[in-house]
C-alpha cells in the first residue's frame, strides 16, 4: 500500500446508492438531468469535481429523496472529456469516489450493439432491455492503485459467477415490464431468459465485421454447449469493471438498452442514426423514470444471501510468505 494514497483526502459527499449511467442520458446535459431529478421532488446537495490519487475526477451530484435517502449520481460512467471513454484512467477516479462515498449499490445503464447469432422473431432488436447475465472481463478492469484494493491476489480470490446483483435486478425487470407494456420500450430480457454478456470494445471505435462474426461463432457454439439453457449473445457497448465492484462489495446492478444490431450482421443497416434517434427519442426520459422508481424504492439485500458481498473469499495468510517481499504488506 501507498500511505500517501491511503491517506488521500476525500471532499465529496457519501451515499449507499449511486448510478454512473451514460449512453441512455448524452441528450441531456449534466444540468438537464440534474433537472429532471429535481423534478420528481429530489433535493440537489452537491455537485462539483471530486479530486482524487489519480488525478481529478468527474462531477459527482447528490440528490437527497424526499423520504430521506442520499444519492450520488456521477454523470457518463465517470468519463472525462480528454480520456478515453470507459478506460482504466476514468474508471479508476471514478471507483476511487465511490469507494471513499461509501456506496454500497451501483446502478449502471448504457446502450450496446446486439451480436445475436439466431434467426428470425428470436433476435434481439433495437429498443428491447436486456438484464445482462455475465461479460468479458477487459484489461482496464483493474484495481486502485496504492490501496488496498490494488490487487486481488494473494490476499483474495474473487469470484464472478452472478456480477450483476440479481436480487435488486429482480425490481429492475418489473419496472422495465410496464415499461414494456406500455411500448416504452421493446422486450424485457433477463438471465433466466437470455445469456446476454456484455463486451467493451478494445480499441478507440466500434468493433469490425470480422470482431463479431468471431462473436457470432463464439456465441452460436457457447449456446450450443447447453442447449438447455437461455441462448448467448453479446452486447457491445460500455463494461465499467464489475470485477472492481465486487472485490469493493458493492452491489452492482447493469441494465442496457439495444440501440442497434451490431457491425457486419445487417449489411446496409444504418448503425449510426439507428442509435442516435433512439439516444434522441426514448432512452433520456425512460431512464430518469426507471432510476428515480428504484432509488426511491429499493432496499439494501441482506448481505449474507447476496453473492456481491459473499464471493470474496480471503486466503490464508501463509500466501504472503511465498511472494518477495510479501511480509512487508
Ligand atoms: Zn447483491
Amino acid at each position: 500500500m501507498n500511505l500517501e494514497f491511503e491517506l488521500f483526502p476525500y471532499d465529496g459527499p457519501t451515499a449507499d446508492f449511486a448510478s454512473l449511467t451514460g449512453s441512455l442520458l448524452w441528450n441531456l446535459s449534466i444540468a438537464e438531468t440534474v433537472e429532471a431529478f429535481l423534478a420528481r421532488g429530489w433535493r440537489h446537495d452537491f455537485g462539483d469535481r471530486v479530486n482524487t490519487p489519480y488525478g481529478m475526477g468527474p462531477e459527482v451530484h447528490l440528490f437527497r429523496l424526499p423520504g430521506g435517502r442520499e444519492v450520488i449520481w456521477i454523470p457518463s460512467y465517470g468519463n472525462i472529456y480528454g480520456l478515453p471513454e470507459v478506460s482504466r484512467e476514468p474508471i479508476q477516479r471514478a471507483y476511487w469516489i465511490l469507494w471513499k462515498a461509501g456506496v454500497r449499490v451501483l446502478l449502471i445503464g448504457g446502450l450496446s450493439g446486439v451480436c445475436d447469432w439466431r434467426d428470425g422473431a428470436s433476435c434481439l432488436r433495437p429498443g428491447d432491455f436486456v438484464l445482462p447475465w455475465s461479460f468479458r472481463t477487459h484489461e482496464d478492469h483493474w484495481g486502485l492503485p496504492g490501496t488496498a484494493y490494488d490487487a486481488t491476489w494473494p490476499e483474495y480470490n474473487v469470484f464472478l459467477e452472478e456480477p450483476f446483483c440479481p436480487a435488486l435486478s429482480a425490481v429492475v425487470a418489473d419496472i422495465a415490464g410496464e415499461f414494456s407494456e406500455k411500448g416504452v420500450i421493446g422486450r424485457v430480457y433477463t438471465p433466466e431468459t437470455l445469456r446476454a454478456a456484455l463486451v467493451h470494445v478494445k480499441t478507440i471505435a466500434f468493433e469490425t465485421d470480422y470482431d463479431i462474426l468471431l462473436y457470432r461463432v463464439w456465441n452460436k457454439l457457447a449456446s450450443q454447449i447447453d442447449p438447455k439453457l437461455p441462448s448467448v449473445v453479446s452486447l457491445h457497448g460500455d463494461c465499467v469493471n464489475p470485477v472492481l465492484a465486487r472485490f469493493l462489495g458493492i452491489h452492482l446492478v447493469y441494465y442496457h438498452v439495444v440501440s442497434n444490431v451490431a457491425q457486419g450482421i445487417e449489411p446496409g443497416g444504418d448503425i449510426h442514426n439507428t442509435f442516435i434517434n433512439l439516444v434522441l427519442e426514448k432512452c433520456p426520459k425512460m431512464a430518469i423514470e426507471l432510476e428515480g422508481r428504484l432509488f426511491e424504492n429499493w432496499c439494501l439485500p441482506d448481505a449474507p444471501v447476496c453473492r456481491c458481498v459473499e464471493r470474496v473469499e480471503r486466503n490464508p495468510e501463509r500466501f504472503l510468505k511465498a511472494i518477495t517481499g510479501g511480509m512487508k504488506k
